[in-house]
């Protein structure tokens, strides 16, 4: 298949050669021809698959083609859930938008509202927005949606993750008419809330899975390594970076105060690192995010906040130097490497303070994890292995401690599920003391913590 089966706009279909890209990517090539039809979508497909141009392209065709409902009102409102991905989404529609008269702004948390006001006022026909801010800017009447023709909400999964569920249904009752049309993209469609909002934000929606999303990444080559320490992790990355090419490199720690410790450590052994976190002002994490994806560092060291949708197509290396907490933000950060067919390394540090977290990310994979060897890093951890003691053997003190605990334990029609629980900034440890016994003798749960 090829671009101008689509029976899009010439102009648009040169801009789209111009930018090189000679074949729709597979999920361009099934949302394309709804989004075109009016159809509502949702879809799945995974980072790096060519997802933005999957709803830019019918958004820029509709622009062209079809009066609009509304002079003033914007025509085309596209939501992301963080500033970074908000940005890039931006990029990619100037890229569309650059020799039309279409116009098009971005609304980003963190910036100058009153500046915010003034483009507003100007009547865009496109805005790409973080939820919260825009919100604000519609509460106060600084522009209406009653026009609004196209509504696309980017990892909508992350979005409400994020919190932003009340948002998201301020903006859709402001565009709540019958010739809205809204496509919904998520990293997955099994996702309760994503499902609770599709049935009130869109109408008999195409569903459009693109495999499955967490276990693609052809083009990434995963490595793990052990190690005792801290120390033990700093020499590997020291070998890995003085033995090994790479074009650019995210690293990914725990905490911010690991990000700075890190990459200034990285600064005396004079590699061009930088460090991104949370803490960090909007207009310097934009200068921080900009100058690495221009390549003026070569490492970036950062939490996960720059583990999603980024599209930096330089980096060759993902260290997680911790391992993430939930194993679906280990696909999110390889995914930073490997774009657009692109060769990538994904290398993963595990500790004694990981291992739960890898444990989880190995069981989400369904791969087999053989540990790679750095000769001359002598490891002496290898693992913690599980303890399962008959139900029988619970002491009466035992048990007494174990209440609170079982309370997460839920057991329905013999599956036990376990409920995710949010520690801060620190990835999932194991007690120090643990309660020596378990609730369920059963070999495929897991030790009740
Ligand atoms: P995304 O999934 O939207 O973040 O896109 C990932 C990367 O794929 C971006 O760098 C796009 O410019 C690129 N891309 C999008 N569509 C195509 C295509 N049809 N062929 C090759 N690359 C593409």
């Amino acid at each position: 298949m090829q671009f101008n089966d689509f029976g899009i706009d010439k102009r648009l279909l040169a801009t789209i050669a111009h930018l090189g890209f000679d074949q729709p990517t597979a999920i361009q090539q099934q949302a394309i021809p709804c989004a075109l039809q009016g159809q509502d979508l949702i879809a799945s497909s995974q980072t790096g698959s060519g997802k933005t141009l999957a709803f830019l392209i019918p958004a820029m065709q509709r622009l062209i083609k079809q009066r609009a409902l509304s002079k003033r009102d914007p025509r085309v409102l596209i939501l992301a859930p963080t500033r970074e991905l908000a940005k890039q989404v931006f990029g990619q529609l100037r890229l569309l938008t650059g020799n039309t008269q279409f116009k098009a702004v971005l609304i980003l948390g963190g910036e100058n509202f009153n500046d915010q006001v003034n483009v507003l006022e100007k009547d865009p026909h496109f805005i790409v927005a973080t939820p919260g801010r825009l919100v604000d800017h519609l509460k106060q009447g600084h522009f209406y949606l009653h026009g609004l023709e196209l509504l696309i909400l980017d990892e909508a999964d992350r979005m409400l993750d994020l919190g932003f569920a009340q948002q998201l249904t301020d903006i859709n009752n402001a565009a709540d008419h019958r010739k809205r049309q809204t496509l919904l993209f998520s990293a997955t469609l099994e996702h309760a809330q994503v499902n609770e909002f599709a049935q009130i934000l869109l109408n008999k929606p195409k569903r459009i899975a693109i495999g499955h999303a967490y276990t693609e990444h052809q083009d990434i080559l995963k490595r793990f390594y052990l190690a005792d320490n801290l120390e033990q992790k700093q020499a590997l990355l020291a070998h890995l970076l003085q033995h090994e090419s790479f074009q650019q490199m995210i690293i990914f720690t725990a905490t911010r105060a690991d990000t700075e410790r890190l990459a200034q450590l990285l600064q005396t052994q004079h590699y061009n690192a930088v460090a991104l976190s949370g803490e960090l002002a909007q207009n310097q994490r934009n200068q921080i995010m900009d100058s690495f994806s221009k390549g003026q560092h070569k490492i970036l060291v950062t939490t996960d906040l720059a583990s999603r949708g980024l599209d930096l197509v330089n980096v060759s290396h993902v260290i997680n130097f911790d391992m993430p907490k939930h194993a679906e933000e280990f696909v999110h950060r390889i995914g930073r490497t490997g774009r657009a067919g692109e060769q990538g390394d994904a290398i993963s540090f595990v500790g004694p303070k990981d291992w739960l977290s890898f444990q989880n990310v190995s069981a989400f994979l369904q791969q087999e994890v053989n540990f790679s060897t750095i000769a001359g890093i002598d490891v002496k951890f290898s693992g913690i292995k599980r303890k399962t003691t008959s139900v029988k053997k619970v002491s009466k003190l035992a048990k007494s401690k174990l209440q609170p605990a079982a309370k997460k334990h839920i057991k329905r029609n013999n599956k036990t599920f376990h409920l995710a629980e949010d520690v801060g900034d620190m990835p999932v440890m194991k007690r120090k003391q643990p309660i020596p016994l378990t609730l369920i003798d059963d070999d495929n749960t897991d030790e009740v913590e």
